[in-house]
């Protein structure tokens, strides 16, 4: 009987958020609530977003965002449904919220470890907020390891079992193309045991989806391996182009030909995801494929090959750093070196893990005067490197400098006129570490370059 009322109430829930404005709340409004939040109001869901800290809350009411992410404060302010998102301090404020989305870091500790604690105090304070006997769905967003998901509901207290569904729905997004990323051919992950709480929450996303994307239903576990699956392969794919690209380097061969010629994207992957750069950084990639190789450490196992990626990256970062020194020989003599591209990767202020923080630490170690541009992300980096000269224009960054590294894909980089570029530098050296650079115009204006294999 009891199990009927229930039932009742879940197809209540699931019909009222088909036919009325539902209340949504997210838990934590870094870059990926801030994003649910956005893709979410735009298909008519009233948000609210509620975060601990006051000083991005404040930014947000204010209609400022704190991070950058291309088309995010657009569609969070600028939209006519975006009156539908509010943002608080409060948990106390979400209370009518039907549905709790938690997005909050899961960091790794010193020990290797995933730190799980944001998560464990935002559900369990979720948990105390959800009255008894009307039913919430909390859905997990946060990476988390294999087994969270089950010990989370495990301490929900037995006069709310019922009534609190908990669904983990992993995040998939990258940073710098977070809304699109949404909107494409991303699988939607669900993990959970109530089939009424996966409907309702896959059918959160109907106007996000296009017939492509493909739903998977799992347990908990599955989906949160899945989310591990996808960064570990990531990173191997990423650590294997740097790779292949220092294979064709060595030989002579064009890694512009070679990738369209062995990754028939049928078969493997779209040629655009698969190019060399400096090195994978981020808040995901690092700390997953940590999580990844330590989860099988823990049962006795060892990871070869993630290892094996996460050793590969930190390799072709030293070998960046190495191409820089050959092109600028003699570092006794003061040297400056012009940094173009901060972030860890295009289109986004994050600068976690970049590879820009070990190159300049190496450089700033041995004596070299470190110029700097990035369209975003220079606030983020003045607060670890105080002492690097910042510009606002490449072409700033460049004057007199002995060498110009490429670190990041922005298009403002890219569009750089290279004709500029050469007549500002002491010396027309250039270690272009994302291949953003023809190399027939690189020659034409006298450059020496060291590029990522292409030719
Ligand atoms: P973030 O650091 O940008 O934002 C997290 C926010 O949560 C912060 O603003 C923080 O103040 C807030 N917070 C912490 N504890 C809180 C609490 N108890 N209550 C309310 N707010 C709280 O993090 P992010 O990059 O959005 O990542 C969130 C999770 O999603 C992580 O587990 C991450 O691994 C995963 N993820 C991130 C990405 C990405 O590209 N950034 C992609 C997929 C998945």
């Amino acid at each position: 009987m009891k199990l009927k009322f229930l039932s009742f109430f879940y197809i209540l829930l699931i019909s009222t958020i088909i036919l009325c404005e539902q209340k949504i709340a997210i838990i934590g409004s870094g870059y990926v609530g801030l994003t649910m939040a956005a893709v979410l109001s735009k298909s008519g869901y009233e948000i609210i977003c509620m975060d601990i800290d006051q000083e991005k809350v404040s930014q947000l009411q204010n209609n400022k965002v704190h991070i950058y992410e291309p088309h995010l404060e657009d569609f969070l302010f600028n939209n006519p449904e975006s009156k539908n998102i509010t943002f608080t301090d409060t948990l106390d404020d979400t209370v009518d919220a039907e549905i709790f989305y938690i997005c909050v870091p899961t960091p790794i500790y010193e020990n290797g470890h995933c730190d799980c604690s944001f998560l464990k105090v935002a559900f369990q304070s979720v948990v105390e907020h959800c009255r008894e006997n009307i039913p919430r769905i909390i859905v997990v967003k946060s990476t988390v390891p294999p087994g969270t998901v089950s010990r989370l509901k495990k301490n929900i207290p037995d006069n709310k079992k019922e009534y609190i569904k908990v669904v983990y729905n992993p995040e998939f997004l990258r940073e710098g193309s977070a809304i699109k990323d949404i909107y494409t051919t991303n699988p939607i992950i669900l993990g959970g045991e109530s089939e009424e709480a996966l409907s309702t929450i896959e059918h959160l996303y109907d106007n996000l989806i296009n017939e492509h994307v493909k739903v998977i239903r799992s347990n908990y576990e599955t989906a949160e391996i899945i989310k591990y699956a996808w960064n570990s392969f990531s990173a191997i794919r990423i650590a294997y182009i740097n790779e292949l690209a220092l294979l064709c380097r060595q030989y002579g061969a064009n890694i512009l030909e070679v990738v369209p010629g062995f990754a028939l994207s049928e078969v493997l992957l779209p040629t655009e995801r698969i190019v060399p750069g400096p090195g994978f950084g981020g808040s995901c990639l690092p700390k997953d494929t940590s999580e990844f190789s330590r989860l099988l450490e823990e049962k006795g196992f060892t990871s070869s090959m993630i290892h094996q990626a996460i050793q590969s990256n930190k390799d072709h970062k030293m070998r960046v750093i190495q191409d820089i020194y050959t092109l600028l020989g003699d570092i006794e003599v003061e040297k400056k070196v012009a940094i173009l591209g901060l972030s860890f990767k295009a289109n986004t202020n994050d600068i976690r893990n970049a590879p820009s923080i070990d190159i300049i630490e190496a450089l700033l170690t041995s004596g070299v005067t470190v110029r700097a541009y990035d369209p975003k992300a220079i606030p983020e980096m003045k607060k670890i490197f105080p002492q690097v000269y910042y510009f606002n224009s490449p072409y700033e960054a460049i004057k007199d400098c002995d060498c110009i590294v490429i670190l990041t894909e922005w298009e403002q980089i890219k569009q750089i006129d290279l004709a500029k570029a050469a007549q500002l530098c002491h010396k027309k050296n250039i270690v272009d570490a994302r291949n953003l650079y023809d190399v027939r115009l690189l020659k034409k204006f006298g450059f020496n370059y060291i590029n990522m294999g292409a030719l």
